[in-house]
C-alpha cells in the first residue's frame, strides 16, 4: 500500500523544564520501543494493525539527537505538520512542551478544546521562578487565548494558588474521584488531547517523576480515549520517565495509548469527522 500519511506521530525528548527529576528526554525512544516490542502486536482495540497500516508515520525526534529542542523549535516544527485531517501526535517529554504544540495547532484551529489528562492543574504563574516550567503550560496557553474551553481530567494536588487559577481560567476540573463520562460527552470539535501519564495510579504506571496516588486505572483512560465523541486535531503524551520506570511498564501503557490515539485517529468515523470542520 502507498504511503499515505494521516497521522504523524513525533518525538519531543525535552527535559529540561522538570522541576523535580530530569529523565522524560528518554521516553520518545522507549515508547517505540515499547511499541515494537515482540511481547505485544501493533493491533488497537478497534481492530486495526498499526503494523501493516500506512496511514500513520513516525518522523522522529524533533531537533538533533541529544540536545533538548528550544521551545520555539517545538513550535516551528509541530507547525510544519498541522493541518486539518492530518493530526499530529507528539511524544514528550516533559509537560512543558504543551504550550508550543498548543500554539502551532491554535493558529490552524482557533477555539480549540482541550482534555488534558493529569494528576496536577499545571497552572502555576511560575514554579522557582520559571514561567516555563512543566508545571505552568495550561497558565501560560489559558493567558494567550489558546484554547476556548479547558477540561482538566484526574486532578488530585490542587493547592489555593492552582484553585484561583483554575477560577481565574475558567478550567473545568473533575478531580480524580469523580466520574468524567459526563463532561467528556460534552466536548465539541477541534479537540485537542493532552494526557500526563501521572494522571494514572502509581501502580499502572510508576515510571514517572511525580508519584502521586490515588489515579485512573489503564482502563478509565483508555475508556475516556475510546468515549471522545468528536475527532481529535492532535494529541501529546507526556511524563514518561524511563528511569523511575519498573520492568517497562510504563512505556508499554504510553504506547498502549498511542495505538489506541493512533488508530481512533485514523478510524474513518473521525477523520471523516475532522474533515468536516
Ligand atoms: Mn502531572
Ligand atoms: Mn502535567
Amino acid at each position: 500500500m502507498e504511503h499515505t500519511t494521516e497521522v504523524t506521530v513525533i518525538g519531543v525528548p525535552l527535559d529540561e523544564n522538570s522541576s523535580f527529576k530530569r529523565g522524560t528526554a528518554k521516553a520518545p525512544n522507549a515508547i517505540r520501543e515499547a511499541l515494537y516490542c515482540f511481547s505485544s502486536n501493533l493491533c488497537a482495540e478497534n481492530g486495526l494493525d498499526l503494523g501493516s497500516d500506512k496511514r500513520w508515520l513516525d518522523v522522529g525526534d524533533v531537533g538533533e539527537a541529544g540536545i533538548g529542542p528550544s521551545l520555539a523549535l517545538i513550535e516551528k516544527r509541530i507547525g510544519d505538520l498541522v493541518s486539518p485531517g492530518k493530526p499530529v501526535v507528539a511524544l514528550g517529554g516533559d509537560h512543558s512542551i504543551t504550550w508550543p504544540i498548543v500554539r502551532a495547532h491554535a493558529r490552524t484551529f482557533p477555539n480549540l478544546t482541550i482534555l488534558h489528562l493529569d494528576a496536577h492543574p499545571d497552572l502555576y504563574d511560575e514554579l522557582d521562578g520559571q514561567r516555563e516550567s512543566h508545571a505552568c503550560p495550561f497558565a501560560r496557553i489559558m493567558e494567550e487565548g489558546l484554547a476556548d474551553r479547558l477540561v482538566s481530567v484526574g486532578i488530585r494536588t490542587r493547592n489555593p494558588h492552582q484553585r484561583e487559577q483554575a477560577e481565574r481560567f475558567g478550567v473545568e476540573t473533575i478531580c480524580a474521584g469523580e466520574s468524567p463520562g459526563d463532561i467528556v460527552s460534552t466536548l465539541a470539535p477541534p479537540l485537542y488531547l493532552s494526557v500526563d501519564l501521572d494522571v494514572l495510579d502509581p501502580a499502572f504506571a510508576p515510571g514517572i517523576s511525580h508519584i502521586e496516588p490515588g489515579g485512573l486505572s489503564t482502563r478509565d483512560v483508555l475508556d475516556i480515549i475510546h468515549s471522545l465523541p468528536c475527532p481529535l486535531v492532535g494529541a501529546d503524551i507526556v511524563e514518561l520517565n524511563p528511569d523511575c520506570d519498573v520492568n517497562g511498564v510504563t512505556a508499554m501503557v504510553a504506547a498502549k495509548l498511542l495505538k489506541e490515539i493512533v488508530a481512533g485517529m485514523i478510524s474513518t468515523r473521525w477523520i471523516d469527522a475532522e474533515r468536516r470542520l
